[in-house]
């Protein structure tokens, strides 16, 4: 299974912000649409960095709310792995779990086109298992 297919199902939105965004704002975009990152990107659709709520929780319970009046830019991770569509779930999984992230951008020619998440991930091996389970099943009750 490749990152393709997890695409094919889910589609490819994903809700990117610019450098300049306030966090609050970026903060309220997180709790409007339930989710645990937004892709930071330039006017080229490439990805210049990633926020994830454990940015903005650490900033704020370190330093306090007055953190929020910052910019995207100034707490955002810079350095962010990203995937292609070639990718396999299991080195997805790998590089997840090794780099200890839950989202993984995924990039065409350097263009952002989608985003993984651990959900999907997991969502997805959850769907393999029963598939082979089933396979097992047929496969014993025609012995
Ligand atoms: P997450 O587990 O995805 O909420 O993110 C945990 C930390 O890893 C945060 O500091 C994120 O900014 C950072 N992060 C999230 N996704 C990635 C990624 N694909 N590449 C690099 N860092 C990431």
């Amino acid at each position: 299974m490749t990152v393709r297919a997890i695409l094919d199902g889910k589609g490819h939105d994903v809700l990117t912000v610019t450098p300049d965004l306030l966090l609050r704002d970026a903060a309220r975009l997180l709790a409007e649409h339930r989710i645990g990152a937004v892709v930071v990107t330039d006017a080229d659709r490439r990805v210049v960095g990633i926020l994830s709520e454990r940015d903005v929780v650490r900033v704020v319970g370190t330093d306090g709310p007055g953190r929020l009046d910052e910019p995207v830019s100034a707490i955002m991770t810079r350095k962010v792995v990203t995937c292609d569509e070639a990718q396999t779930v299991p080195q997805l999984m790998e590089n997840m779990t090794s780099g200890r992230f839950r989202h993984v951008p995924v990039v065409r020619d350097g263009r952002l086109i989608g985003i993984i998440s651990i959900g999907d991930v997991v969502k997805e091996r959850l769907a393999e298992m029963e598939r082979e389970s089933h396979a097992m099943r047929e496969y014993i009750m025609s012995t």
